[in-house]
């Protein structure tokens, strides 16, 4: 008889584990809440925890149907009370169960993004080389003392925008195949900010290469907010305050309105 190699039998008796676990997950969310759940568990960053209920119907004023709800991955691993906020949360949002679960996502965030390591660093490019912008950068806006890592990103990975929603939506209407570009992103769990090589041009003026990256560098030290409806916002109010700190913060966003589809 063929034996089974060690390697896939370790692998299959894991993706069980993590059955069992997602399942026993949702057992214990329907027991809390009272009610049945049609429950996904997502790796989505912008929306942690989302549910959705079914309209009830005239015949039906209970509801009986499934609850929608979308939950990100991290919550598998939350402690007990943090469950038994969810659970409460799918029954009746309050004040008091969103505060466990938002303070639960603050203190976790970190463990959302990009859960692959790095791979080997590179910050010279043909035009910049990171590590200067970033040293500079850090000079002037935050004493030097940051401590963040950057390099050229590879093709891959979800990556950030420096965009406002506004210009997004712009871009979005204006033709259905536009190029839309992630400048950057923060990556948490590494400290690291990866930056599109497609910045690597000498029509790049280097005020908006050093604004890139001072967006970047504020994603480092100042947390996402949660709304109630469990999305992230990472542009806070106070994000947008200090971004406009920056000296060539209006020329940057006009570069990136007027110049950036030249590149
Ligand atoms: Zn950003």
């Amino acid at each position: 008889m063929k034996s089974v190699p060690e390697k896939s039998l370790t692998y299959k008796r894991k993706d069980c584990d993590l059955e069992v676990s997602e399942q026993k997950f949702k057992l214990r969310l329907e027991r809390i809440c009272g009610r049945r759940l049609n429950l996904r568990i997502n790796d989505n960053v912008s929306s942690l925890l989302n549910v959705t209920y079914p309209r009830a119907r005239p015949k039906d004023p209970a509801g009986r149907k499934e609850i929608n709800v979308s939950i990100n991955r991290i919550f598998l691993q939350a402690p007990p009370e943090v469950i038994e906020a969810v659970g409460q949360f799918i029954r009746r949002a309050t004040q008091k169960n969103r505060t466990i679960i938002r303070r639960f996502i603050y203190e976790n965030w970190h463990k959302i993004r990009s859960p692959s390591a790095p791979r080997r660093l590179v910050v010279k490019g043909k035009y910049f080389n990171l590590a200067e912008v970033l040293k500079k950068v850090n000079r002037e806006y935050f004493q030097g003392k940051l401590r963040v890592r950057i390099s050229w990103s590879l093709p891959r990975g979800r990556l950030d925008t420096v965009a406002s929603d506004k210009t997004e939506h712009k871009r979005r209407r204006r033709k259905r195949s536009f190029r839309y570009i992630q400048f950057a992103a923060y990556d948490e769990t590494h400290r690291l900010i990866r930056v599109n090589p497609r910045l690597d041009n000498k029509r790049v003026p280097s005020y908006f290469m050093e604004y890139i990256i001072y967006h970047e560098m504020l994603h480092s030290i100042i947390p996402p907010r949660l709304t109630p409806s469990g999305r992230l916002v990472y542009h806070t109010p106070e994000f947008r305050r200090r971004e406009r700190l920056f000296k060539y913060y209006e020329k940057a966003r006009q570069w990136e309105e007027n110049c950036f589809d030249k590149i």
